[in-house]
C-alpha cells in the first residue's frame, strides 16, 4: 500500500487502492515537486453539466479535499459563439448542489485574455509565432496526415514586426473572419499533428458574455488552458483522454513562455453511461428539438435533470467514487448508477402512501362519520418518527389490488369473500362490488374485521396480502409522472447510429387523479419519498403549483430491465 499524505485536510479512504493520479500526487509531494495540491474543474459554459462532468467534479474537488489543497472553478469561456450566461449560472448551481465549494472567486478564462495576448506578442518576438494567411482549407492541405509530414506555411518566416502589426489589426477588428490566424512556430513535420504549427488565435467578431465586444480574436483551447493553469498555480491539471495528444503542446507553451508556474496535465478515461448520451451537443439537440422538457427534464442525464427527478446528490457522489479513474475509456452500466440511487433512497427516504389508480372501498360496517387517527412509522428506522393516517369509512386502494374473482395465483389481492391487510391499518374483507356502464369496477363494499390493528384476526383467517390506501375524505389529488430510461438502446450513439432513433417512446407516462396522503401537500420539491409498494418519488419543482400537485418518479423499487 502506498503512503498517503496525512494532515488536517486529509480525507483519504484507506480502504481503496490509489488511482494513478493519487499515486502521482504522492510521489510529487514526497519529491517536493509540489507542496500544495491545486486542481480545477474547467467547464465550458455551452450547455448544462451531465453525469460525466460529475465524475470530473468529484475527482478534482475530491483530490483537493483529500490532500488539503484547493480546487478552482474556472469557466473555459474562450468560444463566445456557443456560450451563454444561463449556462454559467446553471453550472454554478449544479456544482454547489453536488456538495462542492471552490476555493476563492469563480474564475474565467476571459479574465486572462489580456495576459494571453501579451504572451502571444512575446512568442512572436521570440520568433516562435507568426500570423498566417492560409484559409481553413489551405491550412488542412498544408497540415499533412498521420502518415505524411506537413509543409511550412508561406507566411511562416514573415518579419516579427509584420506579425505584431497584423495581430494588432486582427484584435482591433480590422481583419475579416477566416483570413488570418496566429500560429505557433513548432514543427510541421512532427509525428504529433498537434505540434504542426497549431492555431493560437482566430478572428471571431462575436460579442462575449463577459468581455462584450472588447475582443475580435479569441484564443484556442490549447493556447489558453495550460497558461490559465500556470497563472492559477494549478499543480495537477486533470482532463479526459482525448487531450492526451495535446499534452506535448501544453508542455511546449509552458516551456516557451515566462509563466509563473509549471503545471502538468494528466488524462483519465471519461465516463460513458449506457442507455444514455453524455455529449452536450446531443443533449442540446434533445432540448432544442423538443424531445424532452428542457435541460432539466427528469429523464436527462444532466445534473439538473437528476436533481429534479429526486436523485440525491450523495447518490451521485457515491456512484462517481465507485468508478475507476483509469487511463482507458469505459462504459458503465446505468444499473450501477441506479443501484446507488436505490441504496440511498431506501436508507433515507421517508415513507408515504399514494394510490395511483384509485378504486373506492366502502366499509359498510363503519358509521358514515367514522374517523380514526392511525399512527404509521415514517421509515423502518423508527428514529425518523411517526405520521398520522386518518382512517374513514371510505378509502381508496389501487385498482390492481382488487380482483372480481379470487384466484390462487393472485391470492394477495382483495376479492369478494377474501381479506387483505391495509398497510399500517386493519384487515378488511370484500363483500361485493359495483360496476359502471362500461363494465369497470368503480366501488368495492367491504367490512372491517374488528380488533386487527397490529394483530391477526381472532377467527384465525389471516390475510395473504398487504395493500396501500388513503382515506377518501382526507387525501389530495396529484398527478404522477412515471419515467423510464430515455433510450431503449444500450448504445444509442454508437457507430453511425442516429441517437434520436433510439429514444424510448414509453419513457414518460402521466397518471392523473392519483390520491396521496394530505401530509404531502407541503412536500418540498425534490425531497424524495418512498411511495410504499410503488417506488421513490418527489414533488416536481416545475409543474407543481398551488392548484396542482405533481410527483416525479425517481426510480422504481426494483429494476425491470434485464441488463445486456
Ligand atoms: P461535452 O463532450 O459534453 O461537450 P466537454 O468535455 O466539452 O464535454 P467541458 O465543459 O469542456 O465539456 O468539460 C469540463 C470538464 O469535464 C473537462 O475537464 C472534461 O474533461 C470533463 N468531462 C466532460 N465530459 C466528461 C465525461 N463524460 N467523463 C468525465 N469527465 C468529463
Ligand atoms: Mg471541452
Amino acid at each position: 500500500m502506498e503512503k498517503r499524505p496525512g494532515g488536517a485536510g486529509s480525507m483519504a479512504d484507506d480502504s481503496k487502492p490509489l488511482n494513478f493520479i493519487q499515486q502521482t500526487i504522492n510521489s510529487d509531494l514526497e519529491a517536493g515537486v509540489v507542496d500544495k495540491v491545486v486542481t480545477r474543474f474547467p467547464p465550458e459554459p455551452n450547455g448544462y453539466l451531465h453525469i460525466g462532468h460529475a465524475k470530473s467534479i468529484c475527482l478534482n474537488f475530491g483530490l483537493a479535499q483529500q490532500y488539503g489543497g484547493d480546487c478552482h472553478l474556472r469557466f473555459d469561456d474562450t468560444n463566445p459563439e456557443k456560450e451563454e450566461d444561463e449556462y454559467v449560472q446553471a453550472i454554478i448551481e449544479d456544482v454547489q448542489w453536488l456538495g462542492f465549494q471552490w476555493s476563492g472567486d469563480i474564475r474565467y478564462a476571459s479574465d486572462y485574455f489580456g495576459q494571453l495576448y501579451e504572451w502571444a506578442q512575446y512568442l512572436i518576438r521570440e520568433g516562435k509565432a507568426y500570423v498566417c494567411e492560409l484559409n481553413a482549407e489551405q491550412m488542412r492541405e498544408y497540415r499533412g496526415t498521420l502518415t505524411e509530414p506537413g509543409k511550412n506555411s508561406p507566411f511562416r518566416d514573415r518579419p516579427v514586426e509584420e506579425s505584431l502589426i497584423l495581430l494588432e489589426s486582427m484584435k482591433n477588428g480590422d481583419v475579416d473572419e477566416g483570413l488570418m490566424t496566429l500560429r505557433a512556430k513548432i514543427d510541421m513535420a512532427s509525428p504529433n499533428v498537434s505540434l504542426r504549427d497549431p492555431v493560437m488565435y482566430r478572428v471571431k467578431k462575436v460579442p462575449h458574455h463577459r468581455t462584450g465586444d472588447a475582443w475580435n480574436i479569441y484564443p484556442a483551447y490549447d493556447f489558453a488552458h495550460g497558461q490559465e493553469d500556470a497563472i492559477e498555480g494549478v499543480s495537477h491539471s486533470v482532463c479526459t483522454l482525448e487531450f492526451a495528444s495535446n499534452r506535448p503542446l501544453y508542455d511546449w507553451f509552458i516551456e516557451n513562455l515566462p509563466v509563473p508556474a509549471t503545471p502538468h496535465q494528466y488524462e483519465f478515461g471519461r465516463l460513458n453511461l449506457n442507455y444514455s448520451v453524455t455529449s452536450k451537443r446531443k443533449l442540446k439537440q434533445l432540448v432544442d428539438e423538443g424531445h424532452v422538457d428542457g435541460w432539466n427534464d427528469p429523464r436527462m442525464p444532466t445534473i439538473s435533470g437528476l436533481r429534479r427527478r429526486g436523485v440525491p446528490a450523495v447518490a451521485i457522489r457515491n456512484f462517481c467514487d465507485s468508478l475507476a479513474v483509469a487511463k482507458t475509456d469505459g462504459m458503465v452500466d446505468m444499473s450501477q448508477l441506479e443501484h446507488f440511487i436505490r441504496d440511498e433512497l431506501n436508507t433515507n427516504a421517508p415513507r408515504a402512501m399514494t394510490v395511483m389508480r384509485p378504486l373506492k372501498v366502502v366499509m359498510t360496517n363503519l358509521p358514515e362519520d367514522h374517523l380514526e387517527q392511525l399512527q404509521a412509522p415514517m421509515h423502518p428506522n423508527l428514529d425518523m418518527g411517526n405520521r398520522t393516517l386518518p382512517f374513514t369509512r371510505e378509502i381508496y386502494i389501487d385498482q390492481n389490488d382488487f380482483k372480481e374473482e379470487y384466484s390462487k395465483k393472485l391470492n394477495k389481492k382483495l376479492s369478494p369473500g377474501k381479506r387483505v391487510r391495509l398497510r399500517n391499518g386493519y384487515v378488511i374483507e370484500a363483500i361485493d362490488f359495483v360496476k359502471n356502464d362500461s363494465g369497470e369496477v368503480v366501488q368495492v363494499n367491504a367490512s372491517l374485521v374488528p380488533d386487527t390493528l397490529g394483530t391477526d384476526p381472532a377467527d384465525g383467517v389471516k390475510p395473504k396480502g398487504v395493500v396501500h390506501w388513503v382515506s377518501a375524505q382526507h387525501c389530495v389529488d396529484c398527478d404522477v409522472y412515471l419515467y423510464d430510461r430515455l433510450f431503449s438502446d444500450p448504445l444509442p450513439d454508437a457507430g453511425d447510429k442516429n441517437f434520436l432513433d433510439a429514444i424510448n417512446p414509453d419513457s414518460l407516462q402521466i397518471l392523473t387523479g392519483c390520491k396521496t396522503e394530505v401530509g404531502l401537500t407541503d412536500a418540498e420539491a425534490g425531497q424524495p419519498y418512498q411511495f410504499e409498494r410503488e417506488g421513490y418519488f418527489c414533488k416536481d419543482s416545475k409543474n407543481s403549483s398551488a392548484e396542482r400537485l405533481v410527483f416525479n418518479q425517481t426510480i422504481a423499487l426494483r429494476s425491470t430491465w434485464v441488463e445486456a
